[in-house]
């Protein structure tokens, strides 16, 4: 099969066919050009937006622009021309931002905008996120509705002209009623707060199916690598679409506007926009195999993008990905080695693999191996070229001279501390956070590894979780030939004894339910800590 190449230049050819004609240039020359992906394909699927500009009763005329952005812009009808349709190509807009992790395989081409019509309510009665995109639809004048044939989008964006919200609001299509009809439509609702790349494109992510993306710990919106953990990634500043005003005045320190990071490899799979050839596999239970992988943001070489490590089930897999700090992931920290469990099928699906401390998701060249003993396999990252753009990663299966895996027992209590006990040769428990000792917040949180062939994880130490999901921990065992790795999952505990509708009741600030009291009521946390059942 032949490999086509496409440097996109989007911004030359629009240049070279608008000379001497002012009125095409999408924006004059004060925007900052954004230097586009190369591309796999010349077919791109179109994925048109219906942009629906919708104002609120009380405000009819308002049109609210945020300060800050590229003097180019000096109406909120131009910045949302630009930053979501097409016509702001090459600028890092959205549609940019789709068509470059996709690798040309996504076009926002065919998207468009209809309004300003008025919303039946005001701002401040504005309702939920989902009925203001309907009633947005709804606000559509027949003339203009009779011309729109709302199937052929994949989804509505309703923009309001005054800071209100954004956000999706489904997975993927939802139905909805638009003029007395049922549609399948994604759902996303804009307001000139949240038109920057790194918030926009979570949301449009949401309206193509994808779901938050996790770690191991297991934390949602905690893979600082990929746009699904939302305003937790690392982001850089785009000169055109700065910072939102409303975002960073209401959560310092977060959501501070900003760009990228790009997608991660189980995102571009469940996007099917990988080409085959761009991808290797590992089997378990091969022999070990070194793969040279190219960046995400560095397509061009031809080298895979991502190796799949591939269990006894097909659908058992990992990933392993290399990102460096350009492109959309010019906001990361260091040139590094993601690997993730990608879980075909269920919600959530993609869960960073987070790794000893020091590590945090980031697997360097010289640093620690990723390893999985259920699983079967080790991931050593042996070298990065940032010139390249390469990463040389070696994968086999776990070391055959290393222990047995240890043996465990987990459980968590409707309070939410774990108990984890396991036996094996020098054995220990790693936990992923969440402890601390009576009195102390802050614990490195590893119990054993003292020589000794078993190992409780609790006594006076208390390992918080999650009560409502299954809290993960690594186990381990030790020997001179390495260590032997298991993933240890507790089940969703029970309900707490007396409250069947309810696993964890309510209690004051400083108070939470404590199960060693009997009988069990909300007890300061000090108290708690110091009282354990017989
Ligand atoms: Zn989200």
């Amino acid at each position: 099969m032949q490999k086509i190449i496409k440097i996109a230049s989007i911004w030359k050819i629009i240049a070279f066919a608008c000379m001497g004609v002012a009125l095409c240039s999408p924006a004059s020359a004060k925007m900052t050009k954004w230097p586009s992906y190369p591309s796999f394909t010349s077919t791109a699927r179109d994925v048109p937006w219906l942009i629906v500009k919708c104002a609120f009763s009380d405000e009819k005329d308002a049109r609210v622009l945020p300060p800050g952005l590229n003097s180019d812009i000096k109406d909120l009808d131009t910045y949302i021309k630009l930053f979501l349709t097409t016509d702001g190509a090459g600028t890092g807009n959205i549609s940019d931002y789709y068509s470059n992790v996709s690798y040309g395989a996504i076009s926002f081409a065919g998207s468009r905008i209809v309004g300003w019509y008025t919303l039946p309510f005001s701002k401040k009665n504005a309702p939920a996120r989902f009925n203001v995109a309907q009633q947005c639809a709804n606000s559509i004048s027949t003339a203009d509705a009779v011309n729109i044939d709302f199937d052929k989008y994949q989804g509505i964006v309703a923009v309001t002209n005054d800071y209100h919200d954004g956000g999706a609001c489904a997975i993927g299509k939802t139905s909805m009623s638009i003029f007395g009809k049922t549609h399948q439509l994604a759902c996303i609702v804009l307001d000139p707060g949240s038109m920057w790349t790194a918030f926009a494109a979570h949301e449009f992510g949401h309206g193509l199916g994808f779901q938050h993306s996790w770690d191991t710990t297991p934390c949602e919106y905690c893979d600082a690598y990929d746009v699904m953990s939302a305003c937790d990634t690392w982001q850089f500043g785009n000169p055109n679409y700065p910072p939102s005003v409303l975002e960073t005045t209401t959560i310092p320190g977060f959501c501070q506007g900003g760009a990228g990071p790009g997608l991660n490899i189980p995102n571009l799979l469940k996007l099917n926009v990988i080409p085959a050839a761009e991808t290797a596999t590992w089997k378990v239970g091969s022999q070990p195999q070194v793969f040279v992988l190219t960046a995400l943001s560095h397509p061009e070489s031809g080298l895979p993008l991502t190796v799949q490590l591939v269990g006894s089930q097909p659908k058992d897999v990992y990933t392993v990905e290399y990102r460096q700090t350009d492109g959309w992931d010019k906001g990361l920290p260091q040139n590094a080695v993601m690997i993730h469990e990608y879980k075909i099928g269920p919600s959530p699906y993609s869960y960073l693999q987070e790794g000893p401390s020091g590590v945090n998701g980031a697997w360097t060249a010289g640093g620690a191996s990723w390893q999985n003993g259920n699983f079967g396999a080790v991931a050593t990252v042996l070298a990065i070229d940032p010139i390249q753009a390469t990463a040389t990663v070696s994968i086999g299966p776990t070391c055959a001279k290393c222990p047995p895996p240890p043996t465990c027992k987990a459980s968590t209590d409707c309070s939410g501390e774990l108990t984890i006990s396991c036996s094996g040769p020098n054995v220990g428990v790693i936990f992923n956070g969440n402890c601390r000792k009576p009195g102390s917040e802050s614990l490195t949180c590893t119990a054993g590894f003292t020589g000794a062939s078993m190992v409780s994880a609790g006594g006076n130490v208390e390992w918080f979780g999650s009560t409502t999901v299954p809290n993960t921990a690594q186990a381990c065992t030790r020997n001179a030939a390495g260590s032997t790795c298991i993933a240890v999952q507790t089940p969703i505990p029970a309900a707490c004894p007396g409250l069947p509708n309810s696993n964890v009741p309510t209690c004051s600030e400083g108070e939470r339910w404590c199960t060693k009291l009997s009988p069990p009521r909300c007890a300061p946390d000090s108290q708690c800590l110091l009282i354990r059942a017989p």
